[in-house]
């Protein structure tokens, strides 16, 4: 696919039939946040919520994954957030390999256009696709990898988090370690970390 400008490839998204998910879909979920921004969320693709809005991760995942970026003062107009694949998969199943490889160009441009010094991959579909095809979740969650000047991080999926509970601390590590990747990098904020959100949040293990 060419490489397009923001507007154009918006465009060319939105109107796009390349994959069997645009039969089922009410929209395209191209991506929300800041397009200067220097620090990319990419999650799998639309849930429902998402599907109904247009909008990446609203409703209950988006509710917790805004709560997880304020614990380190972060807010959406700090990154970018998009997802591998643009439409919803029936019934929140996994999109599919076929319909992955069909739309990783409009993510690919992305991030192109971002160019971002940080990718942060929320769940194993994204973190398979953007880091290791044999990436493990569980196991490779919070590690950091330097690609192409680039820094890749994966941590749990928002809606996993909201599934099993007892995965929060674990990302709680996760999110203080991109933290210190964002200072390291010079984009970090720096308040301060808010204590009794994050142990509302069950993110404490203490
Ligand atoms: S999922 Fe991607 S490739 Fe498939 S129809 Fe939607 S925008 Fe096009």
């Amino acid at each position: 696919m060419e490489k397009m400008d923001w507007d154009t490839l918006e465009l060319a998204c939105k109107s796009c039939t390349q994959c069997g998910l645009c039969a089922t879909r009410h929209n395209v979920v191209f991506g929300v946040g800041n397009r200067e921004a220097k620090l990319l969320f990419v999650g799998e693709g639309p849930g429902e919520q998402e599907d109904l809005q247009g909008v990446p991760f609203v409703g209950p995942a988006g509710k917790l994954l805004d709560d997880m970026l304020s614990i380190i003062d972060l807010t959406r107009e700090d990154c970018y957030i998009a997802n591998i694949v643009k439409c919803r998969p029936p019934r929140n199943r996994d999109p599919q390999q076929e319909e992955q490889a069909m739309c990783f160009p409009y993510l690919d441009n992305q991030i192109d256009l971002l160019d971002p010094q940080i990718i942060v991959c929320l769940g194993r579909i994204a973190a398979q696709k953007l880091i290791a095809p044999d990436f493990r979740i569980t196991s490779q969650h919070g590690n950091w990898i330097h690609r192409q000047d680039r820094w890749y991080m994966a941590m749990y999926h928002p809606s996993a988090l909201l599934r099993d509970v007892y995965k929060r601390p674990e990302t709680f590590d996760d999110l203080l370690s991109l933290r210190e990747k964002l200072r390291e990098l010079g984009m970090c904020k720096d308040t301060g970390i808010g204590y009794v959100q994050r142990r509302e949040l069950g993110m404490c293990k203490d």
